[in-house]
């Protein structure tokens, strides 16, 4: 399995309720690093255009608002099939029905403020990754 990199957001609930330290220990427990990161206030048009794949669904504009409503912590993560292994860790959307022992069980508030993004492909991961970060930024 080869090492490849994913993007990771620790969404406002997290930054709000100071347990950035905790999701990052989660992760690198699950054997992910972080190589690049900063704490970032997405703009309207930032949040919007991240999330374009989701604008025709019912809750698009809540997502905008929560995303916006406090800082976030943009990553990217690298580790073996890291894409996978970041959504293993970060378990189901919903954290009612997320696995024991995920981010999202153990830490997320609702299916909305649910703690964490995880690119959810390859190809998905180098378009997230490219939107926050130079890549002189990825420092390893
Ligand atoms: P995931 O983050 O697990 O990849 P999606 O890509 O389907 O999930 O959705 C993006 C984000 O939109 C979710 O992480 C969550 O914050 C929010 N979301 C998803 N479904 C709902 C919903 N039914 N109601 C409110 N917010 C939702
Ligand atoms: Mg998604």
């Amino acid at each position: 399995m080869a090492t490849t990199r994913t993007f990771s957001i620790i969404k406002p609930d997290a930054t709000r309720r100071n347990i950035t330290g905790a999701v990052v220990k989660m992760l690198e427990e699950a054997g992910l690093r972080v190589v690049a990161s900063k704490r970032i206030h997405m703009t309207r048009e930032q949040a919007e255009g991240f999330y374009a794949v989701h604008r025709e669904r019912s809750f698009f504009g809540e997502l905008v608002d929560f995303m916006i409503s406090g800082p976030v912590v943009v990553q990217v993560l690298e580790g073996e099939d890291a894409m996978q292994r970041n959504r293993d860790i970060m378990g189901a959307t919903n954290p009612a029905n997320a696995a024991p022992g995920t981010i999202r069980k153990e830490l997320a508030e609702s299916i909305e403020a649910n703690t964490v993004h995880g690119s959810d492909s390859d190809e998905n991961a180098a378009i997230e990754i490219a939107y926050f970060f130079k890549p002189e930024e990825i420092v390893g």
